[in-house]
């Protein structure tokens, strides 16, 4: 572990899996907002595992918002607002997407390993599972989900400060 600038990693993963989805589908297209708290202190975390998770997370919710703007076209606009925030001695790092939601009948499975929605080739399903060991067991951090289906979810990611 080593003293990581959560901010600049938040927003150099952001900008990766935007630009990996680009890259695939040019026609994706999605708002970016970002609420970064410029007085956040380094904490020491693994940032390549950080860095993994906040790809997956990233990853997933822009995929949320894409499979939205593939039913509700141009009335859709997709957008992921990302947050970092001092709360309850933690630094948060908050994924919002407007995308699908998660359906209340797989909400408890999603941190399974292997479990996905997506068709083969699309998903693993290992991204929330992986993400939770790396922030629970390998940070003594906290991974939570809000999401309500059809309008978006938002996960919290919780590292001690
Ligand atoms: P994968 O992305 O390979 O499917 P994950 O472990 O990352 O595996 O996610 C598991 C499942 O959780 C997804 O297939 C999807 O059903 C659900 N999910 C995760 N993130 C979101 C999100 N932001 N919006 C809607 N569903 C999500
Ligand atoms: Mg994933």
């Amino acid at each position: 572990k080593e003293p990581t600038d959560i901010n600049a990693l938040a927003d150099e993963y952001l900008r990766l899996a935007y630009h990996g989805l680009r890259a695939k589908d040019k026609s994706f297209n999605a708002d970016l907002v970002t609420h970064f708290d410029p007085n956040l202190s380094k904490i020491n975390v693994v940032a390549q595992d950080i860095g993994r998770v906040l790809l997956n997370l990233f990853t997933n919710a822009f995929y949320a918002t894409n499979e939205r703007h593939k039913r509700e076209k141009d009335d859709f606009k997709p957008q992921v607002t990302v947050s970092t925030l001092l709360h309850d001695g933690n630094i948060e790092i908050r994924v919002k997407d407007n995308g699908t939601g998660i359906p209340d009948n797989i909400k408890d499975k999603i941190l399974q390993p292997f479990f996905t929605t997506k068709p083969t080739g699309e998903g693993t399903g290992l991204g929330l599972s992986l993400s939770y060991e790396i922030v629970v067991k390998g940070h003594g951090g906290n991974l939570s989900v809000e999401s309500s289906e059809g309008n978006g979810s938002e996960f919290i990611i919780a590292l001690p400060i």
